[in-house]
Parts: C-alpha cells; structure tokens; sequence
C-alpha cells in the first residue's frame, strides 16, 4: 500500500474544522469540507471525498504545460468549484479538458461549474446516458470517443483515456499516465468498499480489470476510497470473483434466489470493506445476472 503525505490535508482539515465552529455561530460560513487534495505525482492531484460530503466521489487533475486536464466533476457544481479553486491555487495555466469517467451524477454534476471554453469529453455511450439525466445546468460532453484518447503527447508527458471494456457501467473511461505511473480509474475502482452494482457487467468487469491492471501503474486513484497502488484492483477483482461465483454455484443448483440472499455470507477478507449496507444489491443483481445469462 503507497502512503500519500498528509500535509495538505491536515491543514484543509483543520481549516474546515474552523469553518464549521464558525459555522456553529454564523451559517453564512458553513462550509463542510468537501475533500482532501493529494499530490500522488508531481503536478498530479487527487481530491478525495470527505465521506458523506457533496463531494460524492473522487476526482483528479493533472498539469501539464499546454494547460490542465481534469478527470470528474463530483457530485455537485458547487463541489465543482472548490475543486476549480484548487487548480486555480496551484496554477494559471487553464483547465483545457474535463473527462467524465462514466455517467453517475457523483461524477458528473459539476459540470456545469466548468466555463463554457472547457471541453468535456466522455466515451459515447456515457455521453447517451447523459441525454436523459435531468440535473438542471448539466454539460454535457461536448467530445466523446470509443476505445483512446491521448491528451498533449510529448517526449516526455502524455495522458491517455482509455476504454478498457465494460465494468462498472458500459462506458466506463479510466485515464493512464504512462510518465508518471498513474492511474485514475473511476468507478471501475473502489478501494475497500463494496461496489456499486446497478448498472455494472459483472463479469466483465473482471477482465476490464485485468487488462488495467496490466498497465503496471504503481499509483492507483479509485472513483472511491484512498488512492494507493495495484492492490486496489486485485481486491476488487476477487471481490468480483467471489460474487459471481457464489451466484453462478447457487444459479446452477437452482438455490432459489431468497435463500441466496438470505444465506450468502461475505467473506471474513471482506468483512472491514465500508458499504456494507450495498451487499444485499450486490448480491441480488449478480443472482439475477447469473440466471438469466448462465
Ligand atoms: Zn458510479
């Protein structure tokens, strides 16, 4: 597991303490915190969500010299721009490309708090989906793409968006910087959490995760969770494992489907992940994936 150095986030931590006893007196200064921003590689940045914030997910931003390329616009345009104010602190140079890593509203509902000049660039499918989300002043993505996308490729900078297969829904983007070693993936990625399901491709996402795993980043950056290192993607692919076999055994020896969610236990190396409370879903979508596509 990588260790990400705290200090920025000690201090955004202590000041959002401070704007919440000031909060305490004065409601014009409430101001929960949203997220912590990490430098996981040099002129890299994660912001990760304070759990239960309008943050909602993780997202990132890279510098480069031809301007900055951020990947997900959170859950709420106002958490949108504190994450531009963090971009603004650290640079002057503008944010050029914002990439939807797939169409859940936690990733995409800022972006309506990006200027009108940014393009917004998802795979297509991602880009239909968006079509029907009703989030008043939602952007769509103005640039969309099938399997690559690579961003400002020089002799020694590039970023790549890439699609890698279907997994946690059918347009899933994960993006790659191959200089650096980094890897954002979305919600392809959750670190120690049970996953969202509910448009998932269960199996799928099992070989979609292999195929990133073999991009050999040593610094991971989940849609979810702490960022750390390649282990985020095993853990999830033998959750994975573990959940479509349990519902491929129960499907096959025609255990009825209430049983199976009555009697299937997680297993002890899963039992400290967070989202507990998302087993029941989890189980219940791979039972019915399972029967109907053996
Ligand atoms: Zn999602």
């Amino acid at each position: 597991m990588k260790h990400f150095p705290r200090t920025e986030s000690s201090i955004a931590l202590a000041c959002a303490t401070i704007g919440l006893v000031v909060a305490a007196r004065s409601p014009t200064f409430a101001q929960a915190p949203r997220f912590r921003v990490v430098e996981v590689a040099p002129n890299a940045f994660a912001a990760i969500a304070v759990p239960g914030g309008d943050a909602g997910s993780n997202s990132g931003f890279l510098i480069t010299r031809r301007g900055v390329v951020v990947f997900d616009s959170h859950l709420t345009p106002a958490a949108a721009d504190s994450l531009l104010a963090q971009v603004r602190a650290r640079t002057s140079l503008p944010v050029r490309f914002l990439i939807n890593s797939h169409f859940h509203g936690d990733h995409t509902h800022g972006n309506g708090a990006f200027p009108g000049d940014v393009e917004i660039i998802s795979h297509a499918t991602t880009r239909e989906r968006l079509l029907s989300d009703t989030m008043p002043g939602l952007r769509l993505p103005t640039l969309t793409f099938l399997q690559r996308v690579e961003f400002f490729p020089t002799r020694d900078s590039s970023m790549i968006a890439l699609f890698s297969g279907r997994g946690h829904t059918d347009g899933d983007v994960a993006l790659y910087d191959p200089h650096r070693r980094l890897l954002y993936g979305g919600d392809l990625l959750f670190n120690r959490m049970i996953p969202v399901v509910r448009n998932a491709y269960l199996r799928e996402w099992i070989t979609t995760l292999q195929e990133l795993h073999k991009l050999d980043a040593p610094t991971v950056i989940p849609g979810h969770g702490e960022p750390g290192g390649p282990e985020i993607i095993v853990e999830l692919i033998e959750y994975l494992r573990w959940l479509t076999d349990a519902a491929a055994e129960a499907t096959a020896a025609r255990i009825p489907r209430d049983r199976f969610l009555q009697e299937t236990r997680l297993p002890d190396r899963f039992r400290d992940w967070g989202g507990a409370n998302r087993l029941a879903a989890n189980l219940e979508k791979a039972y019915d994936d399972l029967a109907s596509h053996p």
